[in-house]
C-alpha cells in the first residue's frame, strides 16, 4: 500500500466516524475513513434511540429511515434490586428500538454518495507528529504499514481511544457491559424498557424489547472495584437467574448475538481538540452520562466537528487555535452540548447517591420514593 495524502483522516467507522466522514466529504474535503474491522457495524452497539433528532435530518435529509425501526418504546420501568419496588415513567420523546446493522447500512449509503475513500481492515497504529502538531497516522492493512498524511485527524476510534492514549488525553469513564440480542424472549410489555438495578457490585440489567418476543438485554456494573477474576458473563448468569422477572423473560430465549463491551458513563472529556486532531463520539465521551445513550450525541458531535473542520480548511486553509476556541464557545450553547453537560452532572450526582444507598437491598427499598423523585427530576432518561 502506498502512502496517502488527504485533507481529513477519520479513524473509526462507528456512528461518529461515519457522520464525520459524511460532513467532511459533503463539504468537498478530500476525506479518508479507516476502520480496523472488515465490516461497518461489526460490533452491535446501542439499539434504543429517540425517534426524532435534528441529526437524522442532516444525515438522511428526512427522519430516521423507517426500515431500521423495529419497535416503539413509550415508557420505562426501573426495578429496585429486591424487585419489590419499581418506578414507571413515560418517555418525554418517543423512543424506538432499531436494527443497528441496518441503521449503519443506511448511514453508509449516505456516505457512499460522496467521494470519501473508505478503507476497511485498516488499523491506526500511531500518530505522526511534526513540531508537536499531528500531521498524519501510520496504519496497517494486509500486514503492510503505510502512512496517511492529513491536514486534520478526527479520532472516532471509540472507547479506549488509541489516539487519545498516545496523546495522553484523559479518557472518558467507562464500565464493563455485556449485551445479548435474543429471539424467543417472553417480553411482559413490548413497549416498555425495563431496568433492574443490582447490588454487589452496583449496576443494572436492562431489557429493550424489539417486539413481543425479541429484544436486547444486558448488564453493566458501575464500579471499577472488581475482583481480579471478575467475569461479567458469570455475573449476568448469577444476577439474571436470581431475579424472578428476568429469569422468566429469558427462560425460553435464544441469543444470536453476544458482546462484551464498555459503556461510557462519564460525559464529555475536557478538551476534544488537540493540535491537528479532535476526538468525537465515545472517544470524546459524547455520551449521556446517566443512561449511556450515545448514538445520537456521537453522530451529532462527529458531524458538527467535521463540518467545523471543513469550513475552517476551506476558508482559511488551516485550523488555528482562535478558530477552535470560537467553535468551542459557540458549541457550548448547542442543544447537544447542553444535553451532555446536564447528563454529566446529573449522572455523577445520581450515582453518588445510589452508591451510598446501594449498600443493601433493604436500604434501597426504604429510600425508593426519594430515589424516584430524584430520577424523575434529573432526567428524562435513566
Ligand atoms: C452494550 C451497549 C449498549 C448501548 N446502548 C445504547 C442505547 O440503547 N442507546 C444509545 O443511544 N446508545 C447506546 N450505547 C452507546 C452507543 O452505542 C455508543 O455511544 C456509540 O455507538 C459510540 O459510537 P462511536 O462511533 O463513537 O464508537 P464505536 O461505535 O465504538 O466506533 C469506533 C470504531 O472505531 C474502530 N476502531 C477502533 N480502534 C481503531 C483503530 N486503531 N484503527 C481503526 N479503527 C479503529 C472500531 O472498530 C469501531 O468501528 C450502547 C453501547 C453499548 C456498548
Amino acid at each position: 500500500m502506498n502512502n496517502l495524502n488527504c485533507d481529513v483522516l477519520i479513524v473509526g467507522a462507528g456512528v461518529a466516524g461515519l457522520c464525520a466522514a459524511i460532513a467532511a466529504a459533503r463539504n468537498k474535503l478530500d476525506t479518508i475513513l479507516i476502520e480496523k474491522e472488515s465490516e461497518i457495524g461489526y460490533k452491535i452497539k446501542g439499539e434504543c434511540i429517540e425517534k426524532k433528532s435534528p441529526i437524522f435530518e442532516k444525515i438522511f435529509g428526512k427522519g430516521l429511515p423507517k426500515d431500521v425501526i423495529l419497535n416503539e418504546l413509550t415508557g420505562r420501568r426501573i426495578y429496585s434490586p429486591s424487585a419489590k419496588k419499581f418506578m414507571e415513567m413515560e418517555h418525554s420523546e418517543l423512543m424506538v428500538a432499531i436494527d443497528y446493522r441496518l441503521f449503519m447500512i443506511e448511514i453508509f449509503k449516505e456516505l457512499s454518495k460522496t467521494n470519501c475513500r473508505v478503507f476497511l481492515n485498516t488499523k491506526f497504529l500511531n500518530i505522526i507528529e511534526e513540531n508537536k502538531k499531528v500531521v498524519g497516522a501510520t496504519c496497517i492493512k494486509d500486514n503492510e504499514e503505510f502512512d496517511i498524511k492529513a491536514k486534520f485527524i478526527i479520532a472516532a476510534d471509540g472507547n479506549e481511544s488509541k489516539i487519545g492514549n498516545e496523546l495522553n488525553i484523559i479518557q472518558p469513564e467507562i464500565y464493563y457491559s455485556l449485551k445479548f440480542n435474543y429471539e424467543n424472549l417472553t417480553v411482559p410489555n413490548p413497549n416498555n424498557i425495563e431496568l433492574h438495578l443490582i447490588t454487589d457490585p452496583p449496576g443494572a440489567m436492562w431489557i429493550f424489547p424489539k417486539g413481543p418476543s425479541s429484544g436486547e438485554t444486558g448488564i453493566t456494573v458501575w464500579t471499577h472495584e472488581l475482583p481480579d477474576n471478575f467475569d461479567i458473563l458469570e455475573l449476568w448468569r448469577k444476577k439474571s437467574m436470581e431475579n424472578d422477572r428476568m429469569r422468566g423473560i429469558i427462560k425460553e430465549a435464544k441469543s444470536y448475538y453476544i458482546s462484551r463491551d464498555f459503556l461510557n458513563f462519564g460525559g464529555p472529556i475536557k478538551n476534544i481538540f488537540g493540535n491537528g486532531v479532535a476526538f468525537v463520539g465515545d472517544a470524546g465521551g459524547h455520551v449521556g452520562a446517566i443512561g449511556a445513550s450515545g448514538i445520537i450525541s456521537c453522530m451529532s458531535t462527529g458531524f458538527d466537528v467535521a463540518e467545523f473542520v471543513a469550513n475552517a480548511l476551506l476558508t482559511e486553509g488551516e485550523i488555528t487555535e482562535g478558530m477552535v476556541e470560537e467553535f468551542k464557545r459557540k458549541y457550548k450553547k448547542s442543544q447537544i452540548q447542553k444535553y451532555l453537560k446536564k447528563e454529566q452532572s446529573a449522572g455523577k450526582m445520581l450515582r453518588n447517591v445510589l452508591f451510598k444507598s446501594f449498600k443493601t437491598e433493604e436500604i434501597i427499598d426504604e429510600n425508593w420514593e426519594k430515589l424516584e423523585t430524584m430520577v424523575v427530576s434529573q432526567s428524562g432518561d435513566f
